[in-house]
């Protein structure tokens, strides 16, 4: 029978996919590079559904129903050029690429005009996960043609996560919209990691508490607003004891961050929108600031700290002022992260509903949590809200712990202990709610050294002083 879908890059992620769409009962053409993997998914996995492999991209191709609906799950990059390109000659109007690899989303812009102007549908998609959501049901982000989710959507809407019996799957808008949302996605998630390693810290330092005894307080938490995957696999990985040596794993983990770039992109990107992502770049300089060794040499011990200690009088206080100020935290990464969307929606015609994203987002994916629920509604409750912190919900939440959140901060800062994220979202909250900014004072510079102008307070246009002369006004 002719296959109604296929996969091409049959490493982890293609493998497990394949597996899940198979597992849902669609007849799926399997088809890699090198034919061993495709050898041993049928050999191992065959019994879980009808798989048709193919050695050749040319009889893969063949093998498919039309419209052809090809998912291509190899390397980013150069590679998927190159699968994309050997396909290309293969297909007829109206077929289906679907890039489900971790591509950057301009990329996923030119393939797509590329494609499209060749007759074919290129729908780039977010994929989260890891190879358990893939083989499980993954939280999916499609971008490209609506036409072409009305055909592909009912089967990726099939094979996702789902929560409350809803996928957590949907059409997220043209060309490189899905990329762009699973971009901000894993920057948001780079944003809640750093959130939890500093609350974790803060707990440890303040407390001198044991890594059993903070997986405690997380497991805890994680019965409440801050209910999360990444919540739950902390205190996981806090309860770990490392068998060579009986401490704490996380105790002889080299502490020095990796990324693999997503991160970075969204900073980039947060930067050529002029959105104040502090959150997600605090979180990804403090990874780089980790792996920074030499500086880090040539700190420890040459600092003055000048610090004083933790005095932490109300031990349950305490513990309750840093979940706080996590919650507090992350609600700021968050709703600068959806602000992100909105900006790139806005300049690139994508029309992306925002409450369906943390709709999407709350199964499948790394940064599901129940929290996601909350800004859902906040969406329904106004879809074109400005600001995500302002909506009635969040300003009582965020509201109820603002001067836990001072606190801790302070406390950090006297102590000594470094809370990046935490203390630049506090710095947002504050800066966004104030009344005036001294970025009068910034404008008044920049006409000084350079006439660049400046608007007033209480009439319209645009003035320049004479600051060289004699310091008079005029329009500009
Ligand atoms: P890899 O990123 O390790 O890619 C390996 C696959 O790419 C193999 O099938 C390999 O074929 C193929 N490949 C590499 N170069 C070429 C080429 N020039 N021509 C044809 N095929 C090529 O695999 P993963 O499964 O880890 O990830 C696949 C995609 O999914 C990536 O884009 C990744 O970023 C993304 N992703 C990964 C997640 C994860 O948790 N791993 C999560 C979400 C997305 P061969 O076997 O012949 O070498």
């Amino acid at each position: 029978p002719a296959a109604q879908i296929g996969v091409t890059g049959l490493a982890v992620m293609g493998r497990n996919l394949a597996r899940n769409l198979a597992r849902h009962g669609y007849t799926v053409a399997v088809h890699n590079r090198s034919y061993a993997k495709t050898e041993s998914l049928v050999a191992d996995h065959g019994d879980e559904g009808t798989f048709v492999p193919s050695e050749s991209v040319e009889d893969f191709v063949a093998s498919l129903a039309r419209p052809r609906k090809v998912i291509v799950m190899v390397k980013a990059g150069g590679p998927t050029d190159a699968v994309i390109d050997e396909l290309v000659p293969l297909l007829d109007e109206g077929d289906i690429v679907i890039d489900a690899g971790n591509a950057h989303f301009p990329d996923t812009r030119r393939r797509e005009a590329a494609l499209k102007a060749k007759g074919l549908h290129f729908v780039g998609t977010g994929v989260s996960g890891g190879e358990e959501g893939a083989l499980n049901g993954p939280s999916i982000m499609p971008g490209g043609s609506r036409e072409s989710y009305e055909v592909l959507g009912p089967i990726l809407e099939d094979i996702s996560a789902k929560v409350d019996g809803t996928p957590c799957c949907t059409y997220v808008g043209p060309d490189g919209a899905g990329h762009f949302v699973k971009m901000v996605h894993n920057g948001i998630e780079y944003a809640d990691m750093q959130l939890i390693a500093e609350a974790y810290d803060l707990l440890k330092q303040g407390l001198g508490a044991s890594a059993a005894e903070i997986a405690d307080i997380f497991r805890t938490w994680n019965e409440g607003d801050l209910e999360s995957f990444l919540i739950e696999i902390t205190a996981e990985v806090l309860s770990q004891v490392d068998a060579e040596t009986g401490s704490a794993f996380v105790d002889v983990v080299l502490d020095q961050a990796e990324q693999k770039g997503t991160g970075r992109w969204t900073v980039q990107n947060g930067l050529d929108l002029g959105v104040p992502i502090t959150g997600i770049a605090e979180a990804t300089f403090a990874r780089a600031l980790s792996g920074s060794v030499p500086q880090r040499t040539a700190a420890v011990g040459t600092l003055p700290a000048h610090a004083q200690a933790f005095d932490v009088t109300d031990r349950e206080a305490f513990i309750e002022d840093v979940r706080l100020a996590l919650y507090a935290s992350k609600v700021v990464a968050y709703s600068q992260g959806f602000d992100q969307i909105a900006a790139a929606s806005a300049e690139n015609d994508w029309a992306i509903d925002r409450g369906a994203m943390a709709r999407i987002w709350r199964g499948g994916c790394i940064i599901r949590a129940r929290f996601l629920n909350r800004i859902t509604e906040a969406y329904e409750r106004d879809a074109d809200l400005p600001l995500l912190l302002a909506d009635e919900y969040f300003t009582g939440a965020v509201g109820n712990g603002v001067q836990a959140w001072r606190r801790v901060v302070s406390q950090a800062a006297l102590a000594g202990v470094p809370t990046p994220a935490f203390s630049s979202s506090l710095a947002y909250y504050d800066g966004v709610r104030a009344e005036r900014l001294p970025a009068s004072l910034i404008q008044a510079q920049r006409d000084f050294f350079g006439a660049h102008t400046y608007r007033r307070t209480d009439k319209d246009g645009t003035f320049h002083t004479d600051w060289s002369g004699d310091r008079t006004e005029q329009p500009a």
